[in-house]
């Protein structure tokens, strides 16, 4: 009789991968849509959006997980007052989520770093792989509609490891602003997009005309409709563009979402323009159930 081959027993670190591989597959079940934020490059806007998207979302009656993974400089938690939060502890599932409100949980690198030195955001991309793989596999999300994440800058090795352990059917937002829709930069994240095999859901231009404090007019400051021209060439859809907005950047620097803080303003109705393709994802599961 032929012996059988025994394998040999997992290691302790196989183990724990599998036990991780478990809980992701887990996790997943429960993340209906993700949208990965993504920008060509720092400052154009992408935390800005990604915190007033996810809050638009969380006001449209969804569940909403915000996870911020812009690990050299996550802003997330400064731009919701979360600073202080620490993550609330652990639950038979892992990592429980600061709770924003009823709608909305937030898990950022930054309450995980905070009593670490500056060395320790210089991670080997291991540590990086493992902390994302826990955020999401081991961070006790519960029942979401949308996973928003704020992805780190750029299109380099680090934005595109950390978007190759995203979930799988993610999708692309990518946030540009007009000057730099000068194509290249929009169609070097479209290429990026492309390397990881993961489709673009839409473009959005920030930072597009100019609203005035004073008469609340929208003002093309700077040229605009750079962002729509090239969905047109490329394909994709084009969200919709976002004013310059003083109070934007009051609202972020008091910690308060701008969309829940000035619901009836204009550059609030262009963030519901936005969200509106969103809101349709998790439209059409509710039809198929
Ligand atoms: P990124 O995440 O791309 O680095 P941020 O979201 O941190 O960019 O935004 C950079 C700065 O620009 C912040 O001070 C923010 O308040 C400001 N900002 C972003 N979008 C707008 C806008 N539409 N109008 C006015 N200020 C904006």
């Amino acid at each position: 009789m032929a012996e059988q081959t025994r394998k040999p027993p997992l290691t302790k670190e196989e183990l724990q991968d599998l036990r991780e591989d478990l809980m992701l597959a887990d996790s997943l079940t429960r993340i209906e849509n993700t949208l990965m934020i993504l920008s060509g490059k720092g400052g154009v806007g992408k935390s800005t959006v990604a915190v007033n998207v996810a809050a638009a979302l969380a006001a449209s009656d969804r569940q909403v997980g915000l996870l911020d993974i812009d690990i050299h400089g996550p802003s997330i938690p400064t731009l919701l007052n979360l600073e202080r939060s620490v993550v609330p502890g652990t639950s038979e599932k892992g990592l429980i989520p600061v709770r924003y409100n009823d709608n909305l949980k937030v898990m950022s690198i930054e309450f995980v770093l905070k009593d670490q030195s500056d060395e320790a955001v210089i991670w080997r991309g291991p540590m990086k792989h493992r902390m994302i793989r826990q955020f999401i596999a081991e961070a006790d999300w519960g029942q979401l509609d949308y996973l928003i994440v704020d992805a780190p800058p750029g299109t380099g090795d680090e934005p595109l490891s950390i978007c190759q352990m995203a979930p799988p059917r993610s999708k692309a937002v990518i946030v540009t602003t007009p000057q730099q829709v000068a194509v290249k930069d929009v169609k070097k994240s479209i290429r990026f997009c492309k390397t990881l095999g993961m489709p673009v859901f839409g473009i959005v231009e920030n930072m597009s005309g100019f609203v005035c404090p004073d008469c609340g007019a929208t003002h093309d400051l700077f040229k605009r409709g750079g962002g729509a021209d090239l969905a047109r060439e490329t394909g994709f859809r084009f969200l919709g563009r976002i004013p310059i907005d003083p109070r934007l950047v009051t609202a972020s620097d008091d910690g308060k979402p701008f969309v829940l803080e000035y619901p009836t303003s204009p550059t609030t109705r262009a963030f519901d323009e936005i969200i509106a393709p969103m809101l349709q994802l998790s439209a059409q599961r509710m039809k198929r159930h």
